[in-house]
């Protein structure tokens, strides 16, 4: 059992990269992929307790882009975390970060919210040397905080969420700009947790083929908060369309506490021969 999803305290988890990895072992996995949003910082973290875990810990990140008017999210999963281009493109996108966070702040405060920016990154407790980044997840909790709302949750509900009241669209990538930065940093672009992004007349089979010839590898068909029914109907998606799969939990720690590294909800169970498929994928890359 595998798990190639999961955030720490670089981005919108509450956990270390090191309390991770040592949970990768008392989870019984055998492999576990750090995939914070925007960041690989907590990579060398993250690999520095190699020795002491039974459990492969692989290097990942999670970006968020734009795709038919929406926000889609794409995992960089096995991406090297030293690559100095890389580093500096992600630099840049938490610049992006910054400055819609800044917006959205002002936003909150023409509501009429007393909030400042301060309130917000003291949910992002910054320790030497690390530098946090801020998500809308630490909105909601300085939100809580405030009392403005009643729980973090609320807070997305009647404000955050996409299209709500506060909420403030951050400069996303385009797909195939994603997938082209992951390929360069030798690592596979996989579409994360498809099964957020459906609704309405939308038909998976044809936008999952238009981001396929946009450079993604994989899908993530194995996730925390599918039915067996939508895993399903993932897992015949990427067989039909050739495409590799991947599966995680996206776990985020007392974040989103009913979700469990490994499991899920509960019955999540990622085969190991998963990462096989996207490691072979990464080696017969023919960008590299
Ligand atoms: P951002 O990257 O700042 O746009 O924030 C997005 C993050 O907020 C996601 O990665 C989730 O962790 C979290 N999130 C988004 N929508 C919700 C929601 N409705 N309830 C709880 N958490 C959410
Ligand atoms: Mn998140
Ligand atoms: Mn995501
Ligand atoms: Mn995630």
């Amino acid at each position: 059992m595998i798990d190639l999803h999961c955030h720490s305290l670089y981005s919108d988890g509450t956990d270390t990269p090191e309390a991770l990895a040592r949970m990768a072992d008392a989870a019984g996995l055998s492999a576990l992929a750090l995939t914070d949003h925007d960041t690989v910082e907590g990579i060398p973290a993250f690999f520095s307790m190699q020795p002491e875990v039974k459990a492969r810990l692989l290097a990942g990140t999670e970006l968020s882009c734009r795709f038919l008017g929406k926000s889609l999210h794409v995992l960089g999963l096995l991406v090297d975390p030293f690559d100095a281009v890389f580093i500096e493109r992600l630099a840049e996108l938490r610049k992006r970060r910054d400055d819609r966070n800044r917006r959205m702040i002002a936003k909150l405060q023409e509501i009429g919210f007393r909030i400042e920016m301060a309130d917000v990154e003291a949910e992002a407790p910054d320790q030497p040397g690390r530098a946090y980044l801020i998500s809308r997840v630490h909105f909601a909790k300085a939100l809580a905080a405030k009392g403005i709302v009643n729980h973090p949750q609320q807070a997305f509900e009647s404000l955050l969420n996409d299209g709500g009241r506060a909420w403030v669209p951050m400069d996303e990538l385009e797909p195939s700009e994603a997938a082209r930065w992951i390929r360069e940093a030798g690592g596979v672009p996989v579409v994360a947790h498809p099964g957020r992004f459906a609704g309405g007349a939308f038909v998976w089979d044809e936008a999952m083929k238009e981001l396929r010839d946009q450079g993604m590898e994989g899908l993530e068909a194995y996730y925390g908060e599918y039915a067996e029914a939508q895993q399903r109907s993932f897992k015949a998606l990427a067989a039909k369309l050739g495409m590799a799969m991947s599966g995680g939990s996206d776990y985020h720690g007392r974040n989103k506490p009913a979700i469990r590294l490994g499991r899920g909800r509960g019955s999540l169970n990622v085969p190991d021969s998963l990462l096989e498929g996207l490691e072979a994928r990464r080696r017969e890359g023919s960008w590299h």
